[in-house]
């Protein structure tokens, strides 16, 4: 019985459900120990490619390191793996990091992995779960961790194999702030406005107002129950493409927008601008990260998103 270490990465398509059937398979070969989180990384060598989720798995295992590679290459193979360009673009791939105290060096078989101890992507879930693994270069995973460049790593947080992956910390800090943001709009609005507009300012402030509160609107008759000022998505939610998810991917963040500019025109006041503008930045980075979590349970999304250009007002932002 070896103690062997795997890593999973997957970058083509229904990138999680590949990762789940990964460690299914594995499951059939010994006794899983432990599984990482889940990594979202940046493509490192190869192609032009899109970013690969990335994981590692203990497993007790009685197969040799070459009866375990077979079984990985088999798993890789049902999941649709294709091989085409060196360090291309994959469903799945499967790498024995180690394997007990093992040593390979045949031309089709190295362990410990060749590369491993110079990849954050995969170090950061092996140092997770196998923080000892000792590696090709002598050092142990967690040694290794500490000497490379973790830039482009982004770890999700949470239990994957039933549940989407959710961003932890950030989702409620970014509530918080929007909070404070909407707090300072008003307060600032309501103590510098004049509360008596000239026809024109009331003309125009409307005209924005109204359009952010359709999008508002258009965009809570379509969530209805799945809203949620949070920026993970809610299990067992659907994707919203229609009605005013047609014109923006975010039509709440950009009716809000709207409508403080209105208040603002009507209220003939400059001071809240600023706070706006932060709003507005607010919004551009909440977004982000809720387009990427949208991303791994749609993984249509990029392609709406292609379709779906504006991410707040339409032809504007
Ligand atoms: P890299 O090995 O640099 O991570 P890769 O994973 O993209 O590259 P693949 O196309 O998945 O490369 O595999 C090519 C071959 O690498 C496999 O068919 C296998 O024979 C060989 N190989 C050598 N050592 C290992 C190892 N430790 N784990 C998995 N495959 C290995
Ligand atoms: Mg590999
Ligand atoms: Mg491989």
């Amino acid at each position: 019985m070896s103690r062997a270490v795997v890593a999973l990465g997957s970058n083509l398509g229904d990138r999680l459900t590949y990762l789940r059937g990964a460690v299914a398979g594995l499951r059939r070969l010994g006794t899983v120990i432990s599984i990482s989180s889940v990594y979202e990384t940046e493509p490192v060598g190869g192609p032009d490619q899109g970013r690969y989720l990335n994981a590692a798995v203990v497993i007790d295992t009685e197969l040799s390191p070459r009866t375990l590679l077979e079984e990985l290459l088999a798993i890789e193979k049902r999941a649709d793996r294709v091989r085409q360009v060196r360090w291309g673009p994959r469903t799945l791939d499967l790498d024995i990091i180690t394997h007990g105290d093992s040593e390979v060096a045949d031309p089709d078989l190295t362990v410990p992995h060749p590369h491993a101890h110079a990849r954050a992507f995969v170090l950061a879930p092996v140092a997770e779960i196998a923080p000892n693994a000792r590696l090709a270069n002598g050092q142990t995973a967690m040694e290794a961790l500490h000497s490379v460049d973790r830039s482009g790593i982004f770890k999700w947080s949470g239990y994957w194999l039933d549940g989407p992956p959710r961003l932890g910390w950030i989702s409620p800090a970014f509530v918080g702030v929007q909070f404070v943001l909407f707090l300072a709009f008003s307060a600032i609005a309501v103590f510098t406005g004049d509360f008596a507009p000239t026809p024109l300012r009331y003309g125009v402030g409307l005209v924005f107002a109204g359009a952010g509160g359709w999008l508002v609107v258009g965009a809570l008759m379509k969530l209805g129950v799945n809203l949620s000022a949070l920026p993970d998505p809610r299990p067992g939610g659907s994707l919203a493409e229609s009605g005013v998810f047609g014109v923006v991917r975010h039509p709440i963040y950009g009716g809000l927008v709207l409508g403080g500019v209105g208040a603002a025109i009507i209220l003939g006041t400059w001071w809240p601008v600023p706070v706006l503008g932060a709003l507005v930045g607010l919004f551009w980075f909440k977004s982000g990260y809720e387009e990427r979590a949208l991303t791994l349970v749609y993984p249509d999304y990029p392609a709406y998103a292609e379709r779906v250009r504006r991410r707040f007002i339409p032809f504007v932002l």
